[in-house]
């Protein structure tokens, strides 16, 4: 029997509804992954990530798997056993970074922040004397909450800064090398507005010099992978592993939509439409979780009004609008709600949506 695939507003955490230019992209005719046109699509890749990530890092690429590979590769290729990882904690990724350098060998020291608040520089250079790597979460996805960066960069020392750009990339601007990060991973499913499959890399000269020789793990072994992009003497492309070629084509789709509307006009679309969302979940009366002067745009986080019972909210907005947002996370589960409104979802007409449609649920459900 045929299944109805029902067609959601993806109003929650990730992923997003993609740009429809990303979900034509996947139709295009298959090449191979050593085929000339397809080399020629992953160099403009990796150019226009190069545009995203404000950097000029020349291994820039998308990593093929999600964006917790991305902190995975970022863990395992710059920290082996006994070197001290710095990791700045206000929300789960930056509880997973944790995990994942720990498993890499890492001593963890970790700055634990109040969810919802953003992260503090001076407790974080106060942390330790000379880590060998520093980290943190550029827009907690958890919480909702953006953090300085540049405010890191500036206590890092000789530490390497390890940034996680998931939900800011495409959405809000992201510089990594005015800020001095110096290893960057993100997703495609949030704001780049693409389905979920790779994760976007890159990774300065001076972290590359420094990096774990034989990391544990071969699949993201960077030293392996300098072939897979940039080609090895003479330019040719060496086989590591097949690239997956048709989300490729999408992320090169989605990179020049977003360029196409120019990168301070999507920032100013994700800003305005996360604030018009803010605006009307207080005049409704909800209150919002994020720390004020924190707020991410693109990801809110409010309390779930006395009395309301979170789970059924969603079922009903679900079942009655086709319209899914997320619960909260840990302790937060069923007291707090994310609502993103990331990539194409960041218009007027999504943010009338949602209220509406939230407001008619918590009423009737
Ligand atoms: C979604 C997310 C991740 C993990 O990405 P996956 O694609 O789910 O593997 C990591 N960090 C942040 C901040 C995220 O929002």
């Amino acid at each position: 029997m045929t299944q109805i695939v029902p067609v959601r507003h993806l109003f929650g955490p990730g992923p997003c509804n993609p740009y429809p230019e990303a979900t034509a992209a996947l139709g295009l005719p298959l090449l191979g992954h050593l085929d000339p046109a397809f080399i020629a699509r992953m160099d403009r890749t990796c150019d226009g990530l190069r545009t995203l990530w404000g950097t000029e890092n020349s291994r820039t690429l998308p990593l093929s798997a999600t964006g917790s590979a991305g902190m995975e590769a970022a863990f395992v290729n710059t920290v082996k056993a006994g070197d001290v990882a710095v990791i700045a904690v206000n929300g789960l990724f930056g509880e997973r970074m944790c995990e994942v350098a720990s498993r890499a060998g890492a001593e963890v020291v970790r700055v634990d922040h109040e969810y919802g608040t953003p992260v503090d520089a001076q407790r974080v250079a106060d942390a330790h004397p000379n880590p060998t790597v520093i980290a943190a979460v550029h827009a907690e996805t958890s919480t909702g909450v953006i953090s300085d960066m540049a405010a890191l960069g500036a206590i890092k020392g000789d530490a390497l800064l390890i940034m996680d750009a998931v939900t800011s990339i495409g959405g809000m601007p992201v510089k990594v090398d005015e800020w001095g990060v110096d290893v960057a991973y993100a997703g495609t499913q949030k704001c780049i507005g693409v389905a979920p499959g790779l994760a976007p890399f890159t990774i300065s000269e001076r972290a590359f010099e420094r990096r774990v020789q034989k990391p544990q793990s071969w699949y993201l072994d960077l030293g392996l992978l300098g072939g897979y992009t940039t080609g090895g003497a003479g330019g040719g492309r060496t086989y590591h592993h097949t690239a997956p070629v048709g989300m490729v084509a999408s992320l090169e789709a989605g990179i020049d939509r977003i360029l196409a509307e120019g990168i301070e006009a999507v920032t100013a679309r994700h800003q305005a439409a996360g604030q018009a969302l803010q605006d009307g979940l207080e005049e409704m009366g909800l209150t919002l979780f994020a720390a004020e002067g924190h707020r991410l745009p693109q990801l809110t986080t409010v309390y779930v009004p006395e009395g309301v019972d979170s789970a059924k909210v969603r079922s009903y907005l679900l079942e009655r609008f086709n319209i899914e947002i997320g619960g909260g996370v840990g302790k937060y589960a069923s007291t707090v709600w994310r609502i993103g409104l990331m990539g194409p979802n960041a218009n007027p007409t999504s943010v009338a949506l949602i209220l509406a449609a939230l407001k008619e649920a918590i009423a009737k459900a």
